[in-house]
C-alpha cells in the first residue's frame, strides 16, 4: 500500500488549504449573519475548478476520482466549521459523478459543461415526508408522457434548494416507476429546477447557516427520455453509488473539521491557566485528546481506504459492489460519530467561550451532528455494517 498522494494531488491539497485559509475562513462569520454563502466564495470555488471537480475532461471538468474529491473535501471540512460550504461542494460533486456515469449524452452535453463552471448545481432529491431510510416506500412518481416523462411527487429535507433556484441546475430525483415492485419499481432522473413546476418550501436547520434545506412539490413536470439515468426500474442499485461517493466525502469532511477543531482546543488548552498551569498540562484533558486524535486518525485512514476502494470497483479492477458499501458505511459511521466526539470534547476544553456564539466549535458542533443523517443516517450505516458481517439473512 502506498500512503504517498501524486504530485497533482498535494499541489490540489494545498491550494485549496490556502484557499480555505485565506478566502473561506474570514467570510464565515458573514454567511452566518448573512444566512447564505457569499457569491464570491462559490464564484472563486468554480475557478479552482472544484465545484464540478468529477465532471469528466471532455465537459470542462477535472474528472477527479473520488479518493481525490475526498482529499480537496477533507480541506473544505477544514475551512468552513458550519459545514454549509462542505454541502454544496459534497452533494454537488458525489451527484453529478452519477449523471456522468449513467446520463445519456443529450443529458451531459448540456448539463455537465455549466456544472464544471459552477453555473450550475447538482442536488439529491430522494428523502419525502413519509419515507427516508425506506427507499422502498417512496410514492413520487415518473409516468409516461407523449415526449418522454411526467414527474409529481413532493420531496423534503433535501439541501441546496435556494442555490439550485438562483443558479439553476436540478435533482438526481428517486421517482417510482412501476408501484408493484417496490425497490425493483424505482427509477433515477434529473428533474431540473423549473419554477413553474416546483414549489418549495424552505426549512429552517439547526446549523449549517449558510446552506438552503427545504421541501417541495412538484407535478406535470415533463422531461425527455435523455433525463432518465441508467435503465428504467433499475434506480435502486445505481442510487446507492452515489450515496456511497457523498459518504466518503462526508467522512472526509468531518475528519477535517474535528482536526480543526482539535487544533483549536490545544491552541486554547495551551493558553489557559487554571491553578496556577496551562490547563493543557491536565491530564484528564490530555487523556480527552489523546482518544480524539487517535479516532479521527483512524476514521481518516478508513475514509480513505473507502474512498480508494470505491475508485477501484467502480473502474472494475477489485472489490465487490457490497465490500465498497461495507467499508463506507464503516468510514461514515465512525468519522462522523467520533468527529462530533472530538469537536465536542474542543468546545468544553474552551470553558464558557466554548458554549458562545463566537466559538467555531459551537457553529462545528450544530453542523457536522447533520451527517449523523444526510445521506443515509447513522443506524442504516451501521445496519449495511451488520449485513456485510453476519450475512443477509440476518437482517429483517
Ligand atoms: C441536514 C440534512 C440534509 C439532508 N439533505 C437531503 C438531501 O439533499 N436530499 C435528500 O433526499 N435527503 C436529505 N436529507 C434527508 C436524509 O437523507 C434522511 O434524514 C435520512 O435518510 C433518514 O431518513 P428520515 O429522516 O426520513 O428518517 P427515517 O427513515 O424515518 O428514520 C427515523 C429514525 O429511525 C432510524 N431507523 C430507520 N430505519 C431503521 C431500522 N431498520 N433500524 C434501526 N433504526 C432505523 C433512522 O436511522 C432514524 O434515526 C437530509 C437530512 C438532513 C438532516
Amino acid at each position: 500500500m502506498d500512503f504517498n498522494l501524486t504530485q497533482e494531488q498535494e499541489l490540489l491539497k494545498e491550494t485549496v488549504r490556502k484557499f480555505g485559509e485565506t478566502e473561506i475562513a474570514p467570510r464565515i462569520r458573514d454567511m452566518i449573519a448573512k444566512r447564505r454563502i457569499p457569491d464570491e466564495i462559490k464564484r472563486k470555488m468554480a475557478n479552482l475548478g472544484i465545484l464540478g471537480m468529477t465532471v469528466p475532461e471532455e465537459y470542462g471538468g477535472m474528472g477527479a476520482d473520488a479518493f481525490t474529491t475526498g482529499i480537496v473535501a477533507e480541506e473544505i471540512g477544514r475551512a468552513d466549521p458550519t459545514a454549509s460550504i462542505p454541502v454544496l461542494f459534497l452533494v454537488n460533486n458525489a451527484w453529478t459523478y452519477l449523471i456522468s456515469k449513467y446520463g445519456t449524452a443529450e443529458l451531459k452535453e448540456d448539463l455537465l459543461p455549466k456544472v464544471a463552471k459552477g453555473k450550475n448545481f447538482v442536488g439529491i432529491a430522494s428523502t419525502e415526508p413519509n419515507y427516508g431510510s425506506d427507499l422502498g416506500s417512496m410514492t413520487s412518481k415518473a409516468e409516461r408522457g407523449k415526449n418522454g416523462f411526467i414527474l409529481s411527487g413532493e420531496k423534503s429535507f433535501i439541501s441546496l434548494v435556494r442555490d439550485i433556484a438562483e443558479a439553476g441546475g436540478g435533482y438526481v430525483t428517486v421517482l417510482k416507476t412501476d408501484s408493484a415492485k417496490g425497490t425493483n419499481g424505482i427509477s433515477l432522473f434529473f428533474m431540473p429546477y423549473v419554477k413553474e413546476k416546483m414549489e418549495i418550501t424552505p426549512i429552517e436547520e439547526m446549523g449549517r447557516e449558510g446552506s438552503s434545506w427545504g421541501s417541495f412539490k412538484f407535478s406535470g413536470l415533463e422531461v425527455g427520455s435523455e433525463n432518465l439515468l441508467g435503465e428504467l426500474n433499475k434506480g435502486f442499485k445505481i442510487v446507492h453509488e452515489g450515496f456511497e461517493f457523498a459518504r466518503g466525502l462526508i467522512a472526509m469532511i468531518s475528519c477535517g473539521a474535528a482536526n480543526k477543531s482539535i487544533e483549536n482546543g490545544v491552541e486554547y488548552m495551551k493558553a489557559r491557566k487554571a491553578f496556577g498551569k496551562e490547563i493543557a498540562r491536565y491530564q484528564g484533558l490530555q487523556f480527552d485528546l489523546a482518544n480524539d486524535v487517535a479516532k479521527i486518525e483512524s476514521a481518516r485512514n478508513v475514509s480513505l481506504k473507502a474512498l480508494w476502494m470505491y475508485d477501484l470497483e467502480q473502474k472494475g479492477l477489485k472489490y465487490s459492489r457490497f465490500e465498497v458499501s461495507k467499508q463506507i458505511a464503516i468510514a461514515k459511521y465512525t468519522a462522523t460519530t467520533w468527529a462530533f466526539d472530538a469537536i465536542n470534547d474542543a468546545l468544553q476544553w474552551q470553558g464558557a467561550y466554548g458554549y458562545s456564539k463566537d466559538c467555531p466549535e459551537e457553529w462545528a458542533l450544530r453542523g457536522i451532528r447533520s451527517f449523523m443523517l444526510a445521506e443515509g443516517s447513522r443506524e442504516i450505516m451501521k445496519m449495511i455494517i451488520a449485513r456485510e458481517t453476519l450475512g443477509k439473512e440476518y437482517i429483517k
